[in-house]
């Protein structure tokens, strides 16, 4: 495997080493599996993107993770792309198929596998603050399950409007833009809310910009920071009776995705979980 940003091979042979938690969390669900694969991690500088690309096809590489900065070009280097990764414009996950290499993005599908654990989002009224590369991933895919509205809320009315012309034109979802002014109050008929900026992350007090007294019973809410898991967010929803998600949630469904992709083989979702939180120390 490749993760294409980080240092240098990481972990060729043996126990799994602490390169970074996706590499650990892959290793042990490999071991918990059977499976004699690796996960390597390693980094690549983006002019030396092509040339690792044609690497990876030319030793076999099953296939591989992308992270920033090389989400989006990576793009023009590889076959053939899934729709949600074309719609998106990012690819976050590649394997090799018949010689040939196919981008997915897992991220947003690793989200909505999560989130039906609790509701289906077809015909409800969902919420996403942040309009980055997650809340783009976690968009689209929303989008692609038919809810009754998408509100797009973001502090960069430009971003913001960027993903909610994409969601219209190249998904179809009935998306509308709210530009952050300060705390956003969440409508009454809000399903879904989800927080998709990097708010939260390695701070559990940082506050998520919204009026928490219109956190509802019932409603259910999402946070993408995995670390620490129990964000004020998560907290403050759940002290309102609203059904919470974490962001390990995300990261380990995504991985699951992945790992079936590659091996063709189901994984321990529970593994997997047990391993990021006893990488993160959590
Ligand atoms: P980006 O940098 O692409 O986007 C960040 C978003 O957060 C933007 O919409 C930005 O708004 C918004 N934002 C940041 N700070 C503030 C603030 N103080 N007030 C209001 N809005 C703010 O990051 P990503 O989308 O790639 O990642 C976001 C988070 O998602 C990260 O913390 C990452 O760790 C997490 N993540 C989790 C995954 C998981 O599996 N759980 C998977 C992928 C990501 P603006 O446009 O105005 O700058």
């Amino acid at each position: 495997m490749l993760e294409s940003h980080l240092q240098q091979i990481t972990c060729c042979m043996g126990q799994p080493v602490a390169g970074n938690p996706t590499q650990y969390m892959m290793e042990k669900a490999f071991q918990a599996a059977g499976l004699e694969w690796r996960y390597l991690t390693l980094e690549v500088p983006p002019e030396k993107l092509a040339d690792a690309v044609a690497g990876m096809k030319a030793m076999g590489f099953c296939g591989g993770n992308f992270t920033i900065p090389h989400k989006v070009a990576v793009l023009e280097l590889l076959d053939d792309l899934s729709p949600a990764a074309a719609k998106m414009g990012a690819v976050n996950c590649v394997y090799q198929k018949d010689g040939k290499l196919i981008g997915e993005n897992t991220d947003g599908k690793g989200f909505l596998e999560s989130l039906r654990s609790l509701t289906d989002p077809a015909d409800k009224h969902v919420v996403i603050l942040g309009a980055g590369g997650a809340a783009r991933a976690i968009a689209v895919e929303v989008g692609l399950a038919k809810p009754a509205s998408l509100t797009i809320v973001n502090r960069t009315a430009g971003r913001g409007q960027e993903l909610v012309d994409l969601l219209r034109e190249k998904v179809g979802a009935p998306a509308e833009l709210v530009v952050l002014d300060g705390d956003y109050e969440l409508p009454e008929t809000t399903d879904v809310f989800i927080n998709a900026t990097s708010i939260g992350l390695g701070d559990d007090e940082a506050r998520t910009p919204i009026v928490v007294d219109s956190l509802r019973p019932g409603m259910v809410v999402a946070d993408v920071i995995f670390n620490p898991p129990q964000t004020v967010l998560l907290r403050d929803a759940a002290a309102r009776g609203c059904r919470t998600l974490d962001g390990l949630g995300m990261l380990v469904n995504q991985a699951v995705i992945g790992f079936r992709i590659w091996t063709g083989v189901e994984p321990s979702p529970a593994v997997m979980r047990e391993a990021l939180e006893e990488y993160l120390e959590i």
